[in-house]
């Protein structure tokens, strides 16, 4: 049988299949996914083939196989340790939600968001939220900003999930697809769940920080099924998607605007910083590329790791 992973207590899986039958699977023996060493093998989100057992009329699952990852996030502890736990895979997409004010979501958070996101091949879309409070000047920064985002492929969205102004265009995005939602704490990612599917009731807010910082073998996310053909993958306590490690030379290649031009530039191992004819920097005087855009990208070269690990994470 097939089915995919809702939920993980660390040694059992809730498994769902196509059909929508539930099951209890746990894994037998030693089972190792290669390239990955983790805490846990298996996650939220996954694939996976197992076959059922009963025992005292009891029916539950041994998972044999894992189907290939699209994609997955992970944590890293923060104790010496560094083991990495996978907190989901398969995520089709997630949403990054945004308010300009009440809390301010600064310009380094959303392209550090990006450039994660990009490394982990998944899918951005920008939500700007609680347009139905905001001034004209508000306003006018919240359309440059998606100027900004639109001009380099992110869809942005400006939305109220108080109002449910653009939340139909939301629930389309969202169907037949597995979705999160991230954003800082307060910008509205509950009242936004809520206005898509009113009888789900996330604990998004549950996780203390002394939890974040425990036991790295625990399991955060979890897999809802919404009653409109679209799953929704709830992370309680994390905002951002934690540190990947990644060469200097790599970063430029996750700001898809960067990206396009790095071959246009003289040297092929140029980091847009000093050097001579440099692409990206000739775009930047001409504003074909923004300055925040080339501001965050020059904070996350010069490397202020402990900086973003801290940032990332919900307080
Ligand atoms: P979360 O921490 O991201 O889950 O944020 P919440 O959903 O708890 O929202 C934080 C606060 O912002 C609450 O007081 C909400 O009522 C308010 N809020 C959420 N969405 C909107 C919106 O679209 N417009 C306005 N004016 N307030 C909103
Ligand atoms: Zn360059």
């Amino acid at each position: 049988m097939t089915g995919r992973v809702y939920k993980s207590t660390g040694s059992w899986y809730t498994i769902k299949t196509q059909l929508g039958e539930t099951y209890e699977c746990r894994i037998k023996g030693k089972f190792r996914i290669k390239g990955i060493k983790s805490t846990n093998p298996i996650a939220v989100g996954d694939i996976v083939d197992f076959n059922l057992e009963t025992d005292n009329n009891e029916t539950t699952g041994i998972i044999h196989n894992i189907h290939d990852r699209t994609n997955y996030i992970v944590r890293k502890s923060v104790n010496l340790s560094k083991q990495t736990h996978i907190i989901s895979a398969n995520i089709d997409q997630v949403f990054l939600m945004i308010t300009i004010d009440n809390p301010p979501t600064l310009t380094s958070f959303i392209d550090r968001f990006l450039v994660t996101a990009e490394a982990y091949s998944i899918k951005t879309i920008l939500l700007f939220n609680k347009i139905d409070s905001y001034d004209d000047e508000t306003l006018n920064e919240v359309r440059y900003l998606a100027h900004v985002y639109r001009k380099i492929g992110y869809e942005c969205i400006g939305i109220s999930a108080k109002t449910k102004k653009n939340v139909d265009k939301v629930k389309s995005l969202m169907h037949g697809k597995v979705s999160m939602f991230s954003g800082h704490s307060g910008v509205g990612k509950s009242t936004l769940v809520n206005a898509i599917e009113p009888s789900l009731n996330l604990k998004t807010k549950e996780i203390s920080t002394q939890h974040m910082q425990g036991q790295h073998t625990t399991t955060f996310a979890e897999m809802f099924d919404l009653s409109f053909n679209a799953k929704i993958i709830d992370t309680p306590g994390i905002k951002g998607f934690g540190v990947v490690d990644m060469e200097k030379e790599e970063i430029g290649d996750y700001f898809p605007e960067i990206f396009e031009l790095k071959q246009d530039c003289k040297f092929n191992n140029c980091l847009h910083v000093k050097e001579p004819k440099c692409a990206v920097k000739d775009a930047l005087d001409k504003d074909d590329i923004a300055f925040s855009r080339y501001r965050s990208y020059l904070q996350i070269i010069e490397g202020e790791d402990e900086h973003y690990r801290t940032d990332i994470w919900d307080k």
